[in-house]
């Protein structure tokens, strides 16, 4: 039995075509679905549906062999035991620094200012503010970060940007780039060397089928 690990939404729809390249395809729909292990056409081939953050967690501990994981999430785990073979070019999105409109974070950071700043990604966060040798007091959170410039929890947040229709519609601006993200299949180290023949030929259909 081969399992996958996919979470809810984006990544889901977005592997579907890689599966179908594949030869798999799933027989139940996730959104409609209570099921959190969901059969494909292939007996040997599950899907499990796990959250975003919680996929590199599954295929670590080999619960699942296969999972498709943001950049985002990647960096935050860290990666230990897991085979990154693939970039495929999903669910992109650039991480930014985002504040208010009305704060000047150029002559913040210039003044040596202690920022204060709100995230999902502190450990990106920490990595990025340190390279730039910013000091920073970092603010865990879980969820619509951009909400905390608003209410004066942070000066600055650290979020996942796409059409920046989110920052705008709440009067933030975004004032630096850390990185373009998009969503890697990562493979369980064993699995792979255990696996190799069910798991190979997914990998070569999955890299002949990334759009470019
Ligand atoms: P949860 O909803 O469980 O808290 P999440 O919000 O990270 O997790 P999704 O919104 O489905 O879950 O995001 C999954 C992945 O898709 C992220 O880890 C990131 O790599 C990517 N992503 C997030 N936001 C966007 C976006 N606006 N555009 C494109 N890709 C995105
Ligand atoms: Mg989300």
């Amino acid at each position: 039995m081969i399992t996958i690990a996919l979470s809810k939404g984006r990544i889901f729809e977005e592997t579907l075509p890689l599966l179908s390249a594949a030869g798999i395809t799933a027989l139940e729909d996730p959104e409609s679905s209570r099921k959190l292990i969901l059969p494909t056409n292939r007996a040997d081939v599950r899907l499990i549906i796990v959250r975003a953050s919680d996929v590199p967690t599954y295929v670590q501990y080999g619960a699942a062999d296969l999972g498709v994981a943001g950049k985002d999430v990647l960096n935050e785990h860290g990666g230990t035991g897991l085979y990154q073979p693939l970039d495929l070019n999903i669910a992109k999105c650039r991480m930014m620094v985002a504040v208010r409109n009305d704060f000047d974070y150029d002559s913040a950071v210039r003044q040596g200012a202690r920022l204060r700043v709100a995230t999902k990604y502190v450990q990106t966060a920490r990595e990025h503010f340190a390279a730039k040798g910013v000091h920073v007091d970092l603010i865990k959170l879980y969820g619509s970060m951009e909400l905390a410039p608003l209410v004066g929890l942070s000066d600055a947040i650290v979020d996942l940007v796409s059409s920046g229709g989110t920052l705008k519609a709440n009067n933030l601006k975004a004032v630096e780039h850390i990185a373009d993200i998009s969503s890697r299949l990562v493979v369980n180290q064993a699995a792979l060397k255990l696996k190799r023949e069910a798991i190979q030929p997914m990998l070569d259909a999955f890299a002949g089928a990334i759009a470019k």
